[in-house]
């Protein structure tokens, strides 16, 4: 469902993606790690465009990203993102932030928008919530309502970008949770995190990055046991 082929991205005169090539099958759950600064963040955010490539293919969905802002619009509706900082709106309740899109972009009435919305919210077990800010809620909560969020636009991927590593310990579980949830019911996912034990429990395929490269891309058990890169293995020595 998503095909990167030969991506490279330059932030000024710093090439910061360079020659990525990545398959992603619809239903494949992956993990990307690597140390701070590999690219990460860059690689995700360029799938919908959040940041633009210089050079090489990115498919999604058999819709090729151009410039063109309805192809732009046309790959974030099937593709969802949650960050790292929750990024919801603190003006408004969390019922709100979860409609705001699904009414502005996808045109749909308040009320489909709210049965939608808190359908979802249900799934991530906020619902009770529902008329709370986010400022009123704790980041393991605003982190759940993010995905809620993203997943009332019925997307056919989703994107994490580290979406636990701004949480305290104990609100880390209850977000993971709701991920394998979410892979266990069938959903294409691609998340940077540095969970190791989500990956092994979740992840088809864990890519290692390094300097703006895919260094090594291998089953969990495989990467994990007997990693091939010394930089994997320094890596995975720093980690745990
Ligand atoms: P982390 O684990 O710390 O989140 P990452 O693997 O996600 O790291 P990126 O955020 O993709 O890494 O950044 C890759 C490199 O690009 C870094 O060296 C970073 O300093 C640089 N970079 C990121 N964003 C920009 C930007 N907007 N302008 C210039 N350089 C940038
Ligand atoms: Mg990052």
């Amino acid at each position: 469902i998503i095909e990167i082929e030969r991506l490279n991205k330059w932030y000024g005169d710093f090439h910061v993606l360079r020659d990525i090539d990545l398959t992603v099958e619809k239903g494949e759950r992956i993990v990307i790690c690597g140390p701070s600064g590999s690219g990460k963040s860059t690689m995700i955010r360029c799938i919908n465009h959040l940041e633009e490539h210089q050079m090489g293919r990115i498919t999604v969905d058999g819709i090729t990203m151009t410039r063109d802002v309805k192809c732009i619009e046309q790959i974030r509706h099937r593709v969802g993102m949650v960050f790292q900082h929750f990024n919801l709106f603190p003006h408004l309740t969390v019922l709100e932030n979860c409609c705001l899109a699904p009414m502005w972009v996808q045109k749909k009435s308040r009320r489909e928008a709210e049965d939608i919305a808190m359908r979802y919210l249900e799934r991530v077990k906020i619902a009770h919530q529902a008329n709370k800010y986010p400022g009123q809620m704790s980041g393991g909560q605003q982190q759940r309502v993010a995905i809620a969020r993203s997943l009332c636009m019925h997307p056919d991927v989703m994107l994490f970008d580290e979406p636990t590593s701004a949480l305290d310990p104990e609100m880390v579980k209850e977000v993971l949770d709701v991920m394998i949830e979410l892979a266990e019911e069938g959903m294409t996912m691609l998340c940077v995190t540095h969970e190791m034990g989500f990956a092994r429990t979740v992840a088809d395929r864990v890519i290692f990055m390094d300097e703006g490269q895919i260094v090594e891309e291998a089953p969990p058990e495989e990467f994990f046991g007997n990693p091939r890169s010394a930089r994997a293995k320094t890596f995975l020595e720093q980690i745990v």
